[in-house]
C-alpha cells in the first residue's frame, strides 16, 4: 500500500500517493505560525478547502493534483471519505472528551480492530475503516463527545499536513492494513442516532451502564455521600459517558436504591474482604482495621475514633497506628478526612472502602 511511506514524503508527493492509492485528494488551507493562509478570522484554520467546490472537487488525477500544489505548495492535503475513497475515518478528539467517550464504548461493546491510524497535530486520531458499502454519514458527537465519523460526503486533514499547533499529521502504523469497521461501531451508524446496539447485545448495552453506575453510587455512599449528592454524580457521569443516556428517572431509581441498600451489608461485605485472601498481606494493617470496624456505625458507615482509643484498643503506639492507617488508606481499605474537634485539635473521619473501586 502506497501509505506507508506518506510519512516521510513531501505534500504534493503524498497527496499523489492517496491518489495513487485510489483516495481523492482535495488541497485545504494551510497554517504558517498558526495563522490560517484564509486571511479571514478563521473558525477552523487549515482545515477548509483551497476550491470552490470543497470535497466535491476532490480527485485522483495526477494532473489536476500537480496543478494545486504548484499553485498552493504550501496547501494541507485533504483526503475524501465515503465510498468515493473507501473509507470511513473515526476522529478522536480528547480535547473535548473524545478518548473517554471511545474507552467508554469499548467497554461497553468491544475493541477496534487494528487498523491504519493517524495523529492529527493537534493529540486527536484518526481510525481509517473500511467503508461499509452502505451510506455512512458524517456525525458529529453522536457516538460521544469527542467523536466524529467521516464518512459519504466528508473528508478529513491527512498525513503530512501541519496543524494549526505547528504539528504535523502523522500516520502512525502505516504498515498495517485497513480493516472492515467492528460490527457493533457498525451497528451504531447504521442506527441512525437511535442508538441500536448490535444484535443480542442490547442487554449488554444497558446493563454496563447499570452496574457501572450502581458501582459509582455505591462507592459514594459508602463514602457518606446523601442522595442529592449521588444523583448528581450519576446524572454527570450519564450525560458525559453514554452513548445513549439513562433517563433521569432512572437515575433517581439507582439512587433510591442505593440509599436503601443497608450500610450494615456493605459493612460487612468490607469486613469479610479485608479479613479474606484478597486482604492486606500485613497483619499490622489488619489489626488497625479490625480496630476501627469496632467503631464503624453501621447505619452510616463512618466512624472517629481518636488515635488513644485506637492505640489502646490495639497496643500499638500512636506512631505506629498512624503508619498502618496510612498504608490502609493507600490500599484502598480506608478513606480519611481530616476534622476539626471543639478543642481546636484536629482527627480523623474514617469511612469504609474497597481497593477495586
Ligand atoms: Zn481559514
Amino acid at each position: 500500500m502506497a501509505i506507508s511511506k506518506v510519512n516521510g514524503l513531501g505534500l504534493l508527493e503524498a497527496a499523489l500517493s492517496y491518489a495513487a492509492n485510489g483516495w481523492p485528494v482535495i488541497p485545504l488551507h494551510d497554517c504558517a505560525w498558526g495563522r490560517c493562509s484564509c486571511t479571514r478570522n478563521c473558525s477552523s484554520p487549515g482545515k477548509h478547502p483551497r476550491t470552490r467546490q470543497g470535497h466535491k472537487d476532490a480527485t485522483t488525477d495526477e494532473n489536476i493534483i500537480q496543478q494545486w500544489w504548484e499553485r498552493w505548495p504550501n496547501a494541507n492535503i485533504g483526503l475524501r471519505t465515503g465510498a468515493e475513497s473507501g473509507i470511513v475515518v473515526l476522529d478522536v478528539d480528547p480535547d473535548h472528551g473524545g478518548e473517554k467517550s471511545l474507552e467508554n464504548l469499548v467497554k461497553c461493546f468491544g475493541g477496534l480492530s487494528e487498523t491504519i491510524m493517524a495523529n492529527t497535530g493537534g493529540g486527536g486520531s484518526h481510525y481509517f475503516f473500511q467503508h461499509p458499502g452502505s451510506y455512512t454519514r458524517n456525525s458529529q458527537g453522536r457516538l460521544g463527545k469527542g467523536l466524529d465519523i467521516r464518512g459519504d460526503g466528508g473528508y478529513i486533514v491527512a498525513a503530512p499536513s501541519r496543524h494549526q499547533s505547528g504539528c504535523i499529521y502523522q500516520f502512525d502504523n502505516p504498515d498495517i492494513k485497513l480493516s472492515a469497521l467492528p460490527e457493533w461501531l457498525l451497528s451504531l451508524l447504521l442506527s441512525d442516532g437511535k442508538a441500536k446496539p448490535p444484535e443480542n447485545s442490547s442487554l449488554i448495552l444497558s446493563g454496563c451502564r447499570n452496574a457501572e453506575l450502581t458501582s459509582l453510587a455505591g462507592r459514594l455512599r459508602r463514602q457518606g455521600a446523601g442522595y442529592a449528592e449521588i444523583l448528581q454524580e450519576l446524572i454527570q457521569k450519564n450525560d458525559f459517558s453514554c452513548q445513549q443516556p439513562l433517563t433521569r428517572c432512572e437515575l433517581k431509581k439507582i439512587t433510591a436504591s442505593i440509599m436503601n441498600y443497608p450500610i450494615q451489608l456493605l459493612l460487612f461485605r468490607w469486613r469479610d474482604c479485608w479479613r479474606s485472601e484478597e486482604g492486606p498481606d500485613c497483619s499490622g494493617v489488619r489489626h488497625v482495621l479490625w480496630a476501627l470496624s469496632g467503631y464503624m456505625d453501621t447505619r452510616t458507615g463512618v466512624c472517629f475514633p481518636t488515635q488513644d482509643q485506637l492505640s489502646r484498643d490495639t497496643r500499638f503506639t500512636r506512631k505506629t497506628i498512624r503508619k498502618y492507617l496510612d498504608e490502609a488508606e493507600r490500599l484502598g481499605w480506608i478513606r480519611r478526612e481530616r476534622v476539626s474537634t471543639r478543642q481546636g485539635s484536629w482527627n480523623y473521619r474514617y469511612f469504609a472502602s474497597f481497593p477495586d473501586e
